[in-house]
Order: C-alpha cells, then sequence, then structure tokens
C-alpha cells in the first residue's frame, strides 16, 4: 500500500509550506543524484527481497507497491500533492472524475443505503446517482442547496450515508453555503463529500469549511491544458466512523485478512479502504503517464487559478453590458448573489473561470456567433488554459426536452465560457467581433 504521509522535508515540515510552494515542490524530493523531475515509473509491478516481504505487504503490514492497480510511485507523488494541497490525510487517484466520485460513494454505501445530494451537480454525477446507483440499490434525494435547512432536512432517513453537493455548481455556477451543509451532515451523523473541480484548492478549502471528503476531476483545472483524464479523492481525516453507522469500517474485512480499516489506519481509514478494496475491485487506476502530467499542472495551479478567474472576471463585466447580451451569470460578478460566498468561503477573492451568458436571438444567433469566433473555441470541455465555449442546449443537455432543460437551468440561449488564460484583451475583442456577426 503507497503511503502518502506527508513528508518532512530538510528539517522543515512540508505542511508549514505555502500553496505556491506546496504546487511546485510537494510530493516528490530527490535524493542526490536522483531524477530532479518527477520520473514517470511506467511499471506494473515491483522486485521484492523474499515471500515474507510481500506477505507482509500483502496484509498491509508494510507501505509499499504490490502492482500499479493499487499504487504507483509516480501516482503517489501526484496524490501527495494534492493531499497537502487539500489539507487532508491521503488520496487515492482514479481514472476520471467519474471513478472518483463513484469511489467515494461506494466506500461507503452498500444496496439498501441512500444519499442526499444537491440537485445543481454536474450532468454525470446527477445520472450516476439518479440511474445506475439506483440500479444497485443505493437510492438518492436530491436538494435544491439554497432551500432552507428545515426543507433539506426532510430528506435524511435512518439510512442515509452521504450528504453531496459541488462546492461551486457545474454549469449552474451557484456557491454551496458550507455553514449550512456542514452543520446538515454534522446534525445526521453523515459525511460530507464535495466536489471542489471548478474551484480547485488554491481557491477554496473544503476540509476548513466541514467537508469530510473531497473529489475532484482531474481532468479539468488540475491538468489544465486538456490532455488527460483522471480523478482523485481525498480524505480530511476528520470523521468519527465509529458510531456504528459505517461497520465495513470498524469491523474485520473478509476480503482483505480480516483487517480492520479504523484499528489499523486511524483516521486515514477511509482513504486505505478506498485503495484496499476500490482500486482492487473496480481497477479504475490513475495511469503513472496521467499523474506525472497532472503533477504538471498542479506546479502552476495556483497561478493559472488566479489569471482564470481575474480574466472571467473581465469576460463577464464587459459582457454585461454588450447590446448583444441578454443576461450574464459569474459569481464574482457586481449583482452576482454568490458574491459574498466568495468573501466568505474563497480565497483571494477569486470566482474561478467559468460563465455563462445570454445570447440576444434565437439558435441562429448562437450558432453564427460561436462559429466566427477565432480565439475561443468549441469544445465539450472546461478548465483548460485556453478560452472555450458550448451551447448546452443542443449538446451536453441535448438529450433533455424543453421543460427538462428549463428546470436545469439550461435555457435555449445560453453559452457557457470556459475562460482561458490568454491576455484579457483579446479574449474580448474575440467576443465583441463574434457577437458583431449577428444579425
Ligand atoms: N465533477 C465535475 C464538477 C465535473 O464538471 C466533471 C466533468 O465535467 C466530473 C466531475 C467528471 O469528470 P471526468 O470527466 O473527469 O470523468
Amino acid at each position: 500500500m503507497s503511503n502518502t504521509k506527508i513528508k518532512k522535508t530538510g528539517g522543515k515540515t512540508a505542511a508549514n509550506w505555502g500553496q505556491g510552494t506546496i504546487c511546485i515542490q510537494a510530493g516528490y524530493t530527490p535524493k542526490v543524484g536522483e531524477p530532479r523531475i518527477l520520473p514517470i515509473f511506467q511499471s506494473t509491478t515491483y522486485k521484492y527481497e523474499d515471500l515474507d516481504q510481500v506477505e507482509r505487504l500483502f496484509a498491509l503490514k508494510e507501505a509499499g507497491y504490490k502492482y500499479t492497480r493499487t499504487g504507483n510511485p509516480t501516482v503517489a507523488a501526484f496524490e501527495q500533492k494534492i493531499t497537502q494541497l487539500e489539507g487532508g490525510v491521503g488520496a487515492v487517484g482514479v481514472a476520471s472524475g467519474q471513478a472518483a466520485t463513484l469511489l467515494a460513494i461506494s466506500n461507503l454505501c452498500r444496496a439498501g443505503d441512500h444519499i442526499v445530494s444537491a440537485s445543481t451537480i454536474y450532468g454525470g454525477s446527477y445520472t450516476l446517482f439518479n440511474n445506475t446507483l439506483s440500479k444497485y440499490g443505493v437510492q438518492v434525494t436530491f436538494i435544491d442547496p439554497e432551500a432552507a435547512a428545515k426543507e433539506i432536512q426532510k430528506a435524511f432517513q435512518p439510512n442515509t450515508k452521504v450528504l453531496f453537493a459541488e462546492t461551486l455548481g457545474n454549469p449552474g455556477l451557484g456557491i454551496l453555503d458550507f455553514d449550512k451543509f456542514a452543520r446538515l451532515a454534522r446534525e445526521n451523523e453523515v459525511p460530507f463529500i464535495a466536489d471542489n473541480t471548478l474551484a480547485t484548492p488554491c481557491l477554496c478549502n473544503p476540509f476548513k469549511l466541514g467537508a469530510n471528503i473531497i473529489v475532484h476531476s482531474a481532468t479539468k483545472y488540475i491538468d489544465g491544458h486538456a490532455t488527460s483524464l483522471g480523478g482523485v479523492v481525498i480524505d480530511g481525516g476528520n470523521y468519527d466512523w465509529t458510531t456504528g453507522k459505517f461497520p465495513e469500517l470498524t469491523e474485520p474485512d473478509p476480503s482483505y485478512h480480516g483487517v480492520r480499516y479504523v484499528e489499523s489506519f486511524k483516521n486515514a481509514a477511509y482513504i486505505f479502504k478506498a485503495r484496499a478494496q476500490f482500486l482492487r475491485d473496480f481497477g479504475a487506476c490513475l495511469s503513472p503517464f496521467n499523474a506525472f502530467l497532472f503533477n504538471l499542472g498542479l506546479e502552476t495551479l495556483h497561478l493559472r487559478m488566479e489569471q482564470h478567474s481575474k480574466n472571467a472576471l473581465a469576460l463577464a463585466q464587459f459582457l454585461k453590458h454588450h447590446r448583444r447580451v441578454n443576461w450574464v451569470v459569474y459569481p464574482g460578478l457586481e449583482g452576482n448573489p454568490n458574491r459574498a460566498r466568495i468573501r466568505k468561503y474563497f480565497l483571494k477573492n477569486a470566482g474561478s473561470g467559468i460563465l455563462t451568458f445570454g445570447i440576444k436571438g434565437n439558435l441562429q444567433a448562437a450558432k453564427t456567433f460561436v462559429k466566427n469566433l477565432k480565439v475561443a473555441t468549441l469544445v465539450v470541455h472546461i478548465g483548460d488554459a485556453r478560452t472555450s465555449v458550448l451551447h448546452p442546449a443542443t449538446s451536453t443537455h441535448a438529450q433533455m426536452t424543453a421543460p427538462q432543460q428549463l428546470s436545469a437551468g439550461i435555457t435555449p440561449d445560453m453559452i457557457r465560457v470556459s475562460v482561458g488564460i490568454e491576455d484579457a484583451k483579446d479574449i474580448i475583442a474575440d467576443f465583441d467581433q463574434a457577437l458583431h456577426t449577428i444579425r
């Protein structure tokens, strides 16, 4: 089992480092003569001293690598860096953001259990909960995250095992009321899982705001260059699993030599169980090459998130006054109700890089606008260095009926923009010229 505990580095504890230093230095400390840059350990297997050592590894009595499906040194370096950035006790890298969400839930729930989730989550997570998990006997109740706590409380049942929400919702762009969600989770004695993909640890630290588990689609800002699929689950080490509600963490695991996760791994029990069971059984592991690219992405995440946020604010301010634009939603924009939550819960007063706006005219106007963009491009993706746009009604949400689209907040005039880190003036000029091509 790989070890993601925070290392001491040259007498200075890496835990004291600032965000930028963690982004660049954490996770990999070469010894003299070793490569300065994190190597890609493109190996499925590892060599051992003798049978006794292998026995200790398989009995989880010694830390080390067995097989790349359950751990790899390049993947472990990425896991350690993101663990430090989020302020957790351990992480497991997986094949995609979808796999991260599936792991986070299935590590706690079995047939007959129930979860409460914000309805304003990424469409793929919604479908996973609503259709696929229900086929395996895990039921979900979706709640409006802006509803009063009293209303949300009605969704909890005796078999509820998880409260799930996104820090910054995709594509609604609402910022979570962390105080309310942390209180609901505490009062109902369930762990609170936050998807921090759109905010990233550089803009929001959910563990400090009451979350117990964090998931990411690393495919987005963590990669930052649209090269790789991946995800990660981070354990905050701040949930008491011993209340009797989670026997799989406290009782012997017959599939793993009877190990008791809490007894053996203390406050990192959740993440050790995730690696031991999920990676072993589902096999949705992160490739070493993608982990290498995510590590490179993390090296500049702190700088990129500031620039994405500055550019998005500048573009939102420009679009707000454009005569061919009906409306603009950006959490950092003056007049947006989420601005106060940015000040309360986010770092650097920054609102990340995603905005949506309504284009004046019919579908043809949207088509003309998108076709005439020269700097920005049409892609089904968010969170990389390049500015990109999407028309959700005719793409990601096209399978829905018009009323279903409206209830999901998707209007026919909506353009979603993932604002890149090019020069803001060039992005604005590009949007301006493309808007002027509409007749
Ligand atoms: N979570 C959020 C907030 C997302 O936006 C996405 C993808 O867009 C996912 C999870 C799923 O990630 P992936 O595409 O890496 O599977």
